[in-house]
């Protein structure tokens, strides 16, 4: 079952159809991820507040601080989620919610919560849709 971010923007480009990270492991231009990548600087910007980003070679990687976004089920503290992606590719190839003995994908509402909490001075909103394909 596709994200609300992704029902909400449909598929607004030529070519392949979407694949929304929540409708299995593999993901491509899923609009909640693509938010994600947004706060991260995935366009050569200044990443937001709360993301450490580096690169190597053609490879992306992000930590993007969740400490203080009220995550994680009980007995789990979340300190930060883990992105990773090649290029621009519209395929986020790791995505893990970190923190104290923990490690797992991360779920819908909490990488909301989390763009809501980090993406407001990248100008990323949960209601606008990412038009970006590879
Ligand atoms: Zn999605």
């Amino acid at each position: 079952m596709a994200c609300k971010m992704c029902k909400k923007r449909g598929k607004n480009w030529e070519g392949s159809d979407p694949n929304c990270y929540f409708d299995g492991d593999d993901n491509w231009n899923c609009a909640t991820v693509n938010a994600i990548r947004d706060i991260c600087g995935d366009w050569g910007e200044t990443p937001g507040k709360g993301v450490v980003k580096m690169g190597v070679e053609d490879e992306n990687m992000a930590l993007v601080s969740a400490w203080d976004c009220d995550l994680g089920e009980e007995d789990e503290y979340p300190s930060c989620l883990y992105v990773q992606w090649y290029k621009r590719r519209g395929r986020t190839e790791v995505l893990l919610l970190l923190g104290e003995g923990m490690n797992r994908r991360p779920t819908e509402d909490e990488l909301l919560m989390i763009i809501n909490h980090r993406g407001f001075n990248k100008g990323v909103s949960t209601l606008e849709s990412s038009t970006d394909s590879p």
